[in-house]
């Protein structure tokens, strides 16, 4: 009985001969794909696929962000300079970058980053400008609960896999502000609530990088100069180099 099972089984795991696949072995077929894999045939090779970087352009919708008389809100400047920004950083098909809106919408938070997250992007910039003509400053997660009790009270700290990876992307976006400033105002960097970074899986820095009285010349040297450091840093974060 144990015989004829496994003849049975042999029968019908082994198809009979004349049902054999056939091997395409013409121009562009299997074997020619196989053996001249330079793209001699007609089949496209794929493409190099770009490094993906998110743009979050801060508040939109009812949420105006800040405002001073006769400059625009500080959602419109944010959703301009991503734009601007995105421009120069998809160029040359290096880097594809996602916004988080592309319209005037209000978004939290807390959805920002779940459009960030799960993308398999590099780099997570969130944009603000200033009202106040004060120094530019970069928010990334504290790396761990600082020394001062009230401020830990304050704010919810927590120890963030990227932080490494954060302070290394708010070091390259100061480097390039501080160069097209002429070194002249401050950059500072500082911790943010976890609120806004803490949910992020990617390396993540928020920064108001901007006045709202910037002119349209400055907006295109700090679009410069943030593409630069985009550039920057997700070439180092994507070869592993650091
Ligand atoms: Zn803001």
């Amino acid at each position: 009985m144990k015989g004829l099972l496994f003849a049975v089984a042999l029968l019908l795991a082994v198809p009979p001969g004349d049902v054999r696949p056939e091997v395409d072995t013409g121009p562009g077929g299997f074997l020619d794909r196989l053996f001249n894999p330079a793209g001699k045939g007609d089949y496209p090779l794929p493409d190099r696929p770009s490094l993906l970087v998110i743009l979050d352009p801060g508040h939109g919708g009812d949420d105006v962000g800040a405002r001073n008389p006769g400059q625009p809100a500080e959602k419109e400047l944010a959703l301009r300079l991503a734009r601007l920004i995105k421009q120069r950083l998809e160029k040359d098909g290096e880097i594809r970058a996602l916004l988080t809106r592309e319209e005037d919408t209000f978004l939290t938070p807390v959805e920002r980053l779940e459009i960030a997250n799960g993308q398999g992007a590099l780099l997570y910039l969130s944009l603000h400008a200033t009202g106040d003509g004060g120094a530019s400053l970069l928010f990334v997660n504290a790396p761990q609960k600082p020394a001062d009790p009230s401020a830990a009270g304050e704010w919810r700290y927590q120890n963030n896999r990227h932080d490494a990876a954060n302070r290394r992307f708010a070091a390259d976006l100061t480097a390039a502000l501080k160069k097209r400033d002429g070194g002249a105002p401050e950059i500072r960097t500082v911790a943010t609530p976890r609120l806004f970074l803490g949910g992020a899986n990617l390396p993540a820095v928020m920064g108001e990088v901007i006045d709202l009285a910037a002119a349209d010349e400055e907006q295109n040297r700090l679009a410069d100069a943030v593409a630069d450091a985009i550039r920057k840093s997700a070439r180092r974060e994507s070869s592993g180099v650091r």
